[in-house]
C-alpha cells in the first residue's frame, strides 16, 4: 500500500523539501513540482499519482484552481486532493472543499497529521478500488455464462445486435451459426451430469479456439451456441462450421479419466443485406437449418439461404 506514489506541489522550498524527505521516509514514490501549472500536467497523464498534496498559492495557477478544474472533468479513478494553506480562516477553508479539495493541513503541520491525512486519502482510493473490482465482477456476472466463461444469451444476443447495425452501416453481411451438442442427453444419462458439464466446457472451448478475434461466441441455452460472424459471407460461414464440426469430433473429450465421444450440428445462415427486424428472422433461419442437420443425421452442417442477398436478385 505504501508504494503509492504521491505529487507534491509546493513553491515553497522548505515545505518541498519536508514533503518530499517526511514522503519518501515514509516508503511514498513521490513525484515534486515547484509550479501549479507543472501539478496540472502531471495530474492530466495517463498514469498520473492517486493523490496530490497541492499548495494553495503557487505561481501559474494556485491549488484551488487545481481542484476545480480537476473536479469540472471526471476523473477516472478519483483523484484524492489534499490542499495545503497557511491561511486559517474559516472562509478559506470552505472555499477550497467547494472548489473540489477532500482535506486540508494548514501550514506549519505537525508530520503526524500530515502521515493521519495521507492515510485517510488512501483509505478513500482503496475504497474505490475495490468498488470498481465489484463492479466488473458484476459486469462479468451478467454478460458471462460461470460455467463456459462464454458469453450468455443476453450478451451474444446483444452483440448480434450491434454487429447487425455495423453491418448495416458498412453494407457488410453478417452470418451466424447455431451449433446444438448431439444427444447430449446421452451423455449425461451415461455419466453423469458433472461428466456432462466438462463435456459442454471442452466444446465451447473447441469452439471457441476456432473462432478469429473479432467473432463472438455465446451460450445461447443449455448445449446450444450461438456464433456472430462479422463481414462472412455463407459460404465463409459454413467453411467456419465445417472446421468446427470437425474439430469437435476429432478427438474425444476427456473428462475424469474417460473418453467421451462428442459432436455437433450446426445450422448457418446469412444476413446480407440487414434490414432492421431482421434478428428474428435470422435466428429462425440458423434453427431450422440446425433442426435439418439433427434431421439428416447429426454431426453436420446445414445452411439457409432465405435472406435478401444481393446476388440472388435479377441482374439489371
Ligand atoms: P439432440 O442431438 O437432439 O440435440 O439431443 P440432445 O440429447 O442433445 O437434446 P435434448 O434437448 O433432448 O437434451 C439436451 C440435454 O442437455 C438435456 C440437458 O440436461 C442437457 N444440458 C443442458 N444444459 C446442461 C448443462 O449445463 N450441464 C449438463 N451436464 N447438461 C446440460
Ligand atoms: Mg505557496
Ligand atoms: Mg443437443
Ligand atoms: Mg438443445
Amino acid at each position: 500500500m505504501s508504494t503509492m506514489r504521491i505529487l507534491v506541489a509546493e513553491d515553497e522550498i522548505t515545505f518541498r523539501h519536508m514533503l518530499k524527505t517526511f514522503l519518501t521516509k515514509w516508503g511514498y514514490q513521490v513525484v515534486v513540482v515547484s509550479d501549479g501549472l507543472e501539478a496540472w500536467k502531471i495530474l492530466q497523464e495517463e498514469d498520473r499519482p492517486r493523490l496530490a498534496i497541492l499548495d494553495w498559492m503557487m505561481p501559474s495557477m494556485d491549488g484551488v484552481e487545481i481542484c476545480r478544474a480537476i473536479r469540472e472533468r471526471k476523473s477516472d479513478p478519483y483523484l484524492y486532493l489534499l490542499l495545503l494553506t497557511s491561511r486559517d480562516q474559516k472562509q478559506d477553508v470552505v472555499e477550497g472543499i467547494e472548489a473540489g479539495a477532500d482535506d486540508y493541513l494548514i501550514k506549519p503541520f505537525d508530520p503526524r497529521e500530515l502521515r493521519a491525512r495521507i492515510h485517510a486519502g488512501e483509505r478513500i482510493i482503496e475504497l474505490e478500488d475495490r468498488l470498481i473490482r465489484a463492479q466488473e465482477a458484476l459486469r462479468e456476472l451478467a454478460t458471462h455464462d460461470s460455467l463456459t466463461g462464454l458469453l450468455n444469451r443476453r450478451a451474444c444476443l446483444d452483440s448480434l445486435l450491434a454487429e447487425l447495425d455495423r453491418g448495416r452501416r458498412a453494407g457488410n453481411p453478417v452470418c451466424i451459426v447455431m451449433a446444438d451438442i448431439d444427444h447430449f442427453k446421452r451423455v449425461n444419462d451415461a455419466h453423469g451430469h458433472l461428466i456432462g458439464d466438462e463435456v459442454l466446457c471442452e466444446v465451447a472451448r473447441r469452439m471457441q479456439s476456432s473462432l478469429r478475434r473479432y467473432d463472438t461466441i455465446g451460450r445461447f441455452g443449455g448445449e446450444e451456441f450461438l456464433l456472430v460472424l462479422p463481414g462472412c459471407s455463407l459460404e465463409e460461414g459454413v467453411k467456419l462450421a465445417e472446421r468446427i464440426c470437425h474439430l469437435v469430433r476429432s478427438e474425444p473429450a476427456k473428462a475424469q479419466n474417460k473418453s467421451i465421444d462428442v459432436s455437433i450440428s450446426l445450422g448457418v445462415a446469412v444476413a446480407n443485406q440487414p434490414v432492421p427486424g431482421d434478428l428474428e428472422v435470422l435466428l429462425g433461419s440458423a434453427d431450422a437449418a440446425l433442426y435439418r442437420a439433427k434431421e439428416a443425421g447429426r454431426n453436420r452442417v446445414e445452411f439457409s439461404a432465405n435472406l435478401p442477398s444481393p446476388s440472388s436478385g435479377t441482374p439489371d
